[in-house]
């Protein structure tokens, strides 16, 4: 389908709200009915009529259209977070005696709710190393129901062969869920590679502008069907219809958005690999990258996040670095207007730094809609501090 039709037209029915060019937010908690058999046949049909906006808002429905045609999906549900979509996703495929694969590294709250949270519930989880399809297998059993993907996650960057990877699950009848929040759908096709079901933190590139958290679960209709007549209406973790609109205005120009943020971050990548302070680069669509070749392969699209191992000395050196950038704002999340570090050194005391996961060097860039040379000159500026 058309991104353009899907982006400015798909599943608005603007002859039902008067011609308005924006939809309208329906900021109504219940739909009234007008007879005892209509009300009847909406408790059977909770997903396809406006009953209670627990289950079914218009505004949210005119989101969720979007989002699924985007992924080239059947459905898709939205969710309050993306921790809440990746929460349902993963609830949603698992009892008691399960068992989970998860690729190493995933986002921390993926991570907690795997290994601290479903232990409760007696869910085991095996977390492996992604780049090879073969130890997703290995680490398998008949207890497996499920394999938990993050291609590429958001600091490091590894990827999975997403194409082999659902091609062996689906031979063993295993579920494939991905975190596809660094690329977006449009990035990366996750759907169209044979995953069964994408989620994404939409507070990220979805929202683009830092005042909307939301998440996404998309995947095929029976599969979601499912979820909404469970994890989504009993746990209950919806979207209002305020910030739903919020995310269908950002979505009008999130291709446009992509497009700059892309450019803008090979110019920022191609400066940072020339300067004699950096001592390497992590970005995807970079050829030093150990994956370069699946990320051209299997990505359409690459940029915002890469990481970099700053010259420094020692770990006051590097927090020299970030505290004297200006444009840049040092936060957490990614996604949005504004280019953004967060160094690994944060993570830890200084005392407490765990070397063996993160070097104390490695600052995260997220680099957003600014001019090139406005981002460049404080990037100098800041080096300048530390040389
Ligand atoms: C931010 C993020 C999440 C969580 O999304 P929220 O909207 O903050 O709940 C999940 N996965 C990835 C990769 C993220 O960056």
């Amino acid at each position: 389908m058309d991104i353009s039709y899907i982006l400015n037209h798909l599943g608005e029915e603007r002859e039902n709200y008067f011609g308005a060019v924006a939809p309208p937010v329906i900021q109504s908690s219940n739909f009234a009915f007008k007879t005892v058999e209509d009300l009847r046949t909406s408790f059977t049909n909770e997903r396809n009529v406006h009953l209670y906006t627990r289950g079914n808002n218009p505004t949210v429905e005119i989101l969720r259209k979007k989002v699924a045609a985007l992924a080239g999906a059947e459905d898709a549900l939205v969710f309050s977070s993306g921790a809440a979509a990746v929460a349902a996703a993963v609830m949603s495929q698992v009892k008691a005696g399960d068992h989970v694969v998860c690729v190493k590294k995933p986002y921390s709250w993926t991570n907690k709710l795997l290994n601290n949270y479903l232990s409760r519930y007696n869910v085991s989880v095996s977390m492996v190393d992604g780049t090879e399809p073969q130890y997703f297998a290995e680490a398998s059993n008949e207890a497996t129901t499920l394999w938990m993907l993050e291609s590429p996650n958001t600091f490091t960057f590894e990827l999975q062969d997403l194409k082999a990877l659902s091609a062996l699950a689906k031979s063993r009848n295993i579920v494939t869920v991905i975190d596809n929040s660094y690329c977006t759908s449009l990035g990366q096709r996750c759907i169209e590679m044979g995953i069964d079901m994408e989620v994404h933190s939409a507070t990220k590139y979805y929202g683009g502008h830092s005042d909307v958290v939301a998440g996404f679960l998309i995947g095929n209709r029976p599969m979601l069907d499912k979820i909404f007549a469970t994890e989504l209406l009993n746990i209950g973790a919806i979207i209002s219809p305020h910030d739903a609109s919020l995310l269908l205005r950002s979505m009008r120009t999130l291709p446009l958005r992509l497009e700059k943020i892309r450019q803008t971050t090979d110019a920022v990548v191609a400066f940072m690999k020339s300067h004699p302070q950096v001592e390497r680069i992590i970005y995807p669509f970079d050829e030093s990258f150990p994956q370069y070749d699946l990320a051209k392969e299997q990505m359409r699209w690459c940029g915002g996040l890469f990481s970099a191992n700053i010259r420094a000395k020692s770990v006051e050196e590097v927090e020299l670095f970030c505290n004297s950038l200006r444009t840049f704002l040092m936060a957490v999340s990614w996604g949005g207007h504004e280019s953004l570090i967060i160094p690994a050194c944060s993570f830890y005391s200084r005392e407490a730094f765990q070397s063996e996961v993160y070097s104390f060097n490695m600052v995260r860039f997220y680099i957003g809609l600014e001019d090139v040379d406005f981002l460049i000159n404080d990037l100098k500026q800041a080096f300048k501090k530390i040389e």
